[in-house]
């Protein structure tokens, strides 16, 4: 259903290329309509009354790494909160008021049984945090990781930037993953076993995915 939506979709913006962005993106909502709403409602009005998505997902920004897309989705399917680099700032920290509010409604109200962090390779943000951003928005974002950048120096004092940012691409989400299970109603569904917390990895290069490993402390492809 999806897959045939997002073809017409697809089909439609090359169509329409001397378009506005924002014009095709309008022009692309029939089909979705017609898709979804003319085709499943029953669906469609049982989702009006209330969502019950069985995961929740933390993914950075960028538009390469949409996560309805990655893992076709339909309407209900997961909850998302995407921020740039797919960061989760430790549990005290003033960057993290909306994740702490997107992760507890997850978990406690929706009742969500995983939480996924969904970093990337060739991340902006990574790219930003090894490079540096001083005086720009972005900085208060990014400085969230700088424990991160840490991490890499000093288990490759001798790397270059690109290298360091290859490193960081792999810690970020571990970083990520460890502070989640400091937020108490994370701590609180994993104590009790009715919750699980995962680290992804997505290679944009290789169109691969890989999920961190707790216990060999690597990362192993999915599937
Ligand atoms: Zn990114």
């Amino acid at each position: 259903m999806a897959d045939a939506t997002r073809d017409e979709v697809r089909s439609d913006t090359r169509a329409d290329g001397d378009l506005r962005p924002c014009e095709r993106l309008a022009r692309a909502f029939p089909s979705y309509h017609a898709g979804y709403c003319e085709k499943y409602p029953e669906k469609m009005q049982a989702l009006f009354k209330k969502q019950s998505p069985g995961a929740m997902m933390l993914s950075c920004c960028d538009s390469r790494t949409d996560p309805a897309l990655l893992f076709s989705c339909h309407p209900g399917d997961l909850f998302v909160h995407r921020a740039i680099a797919a960061l989760v700032p430790p549990l005290d920290s003033p960057a993290g008021a909306c994740i702490r509010a997107a992760t507890c409604y997850a978990v406690e109200s929706l009742g969500v049984r995983d939480l996924i962090v969904l970093g990337h390779t060739a991340c902006g943000g990574i790219s930003a945090l090894v490079k540096g951003v001083a005086d720009t928005p972005l900085e208060d974002w990014i400085r969230v990781a700088e424990p991160v950048l840490a991490r890499a120096k000093s288990l490759h004092p001798e790397a270059c930037a690109q290298e360091l940012g290859q490193v960081c691409e792999r810690l970020a989400p571990v970083y990520s993953l460890k502070n989640l299970e400091t937020y108490p109603w994370v701590a609180r569904g994993l104590k009790e076993g009715r919750l699980t917390i995962h680290a992804w990895l997505y290679s944009l290069r290789e169109g691969e995915l890989f999920e961190y490993d707790t216990r060999s402390e690597t990362y192993r492809p999915i599937p």
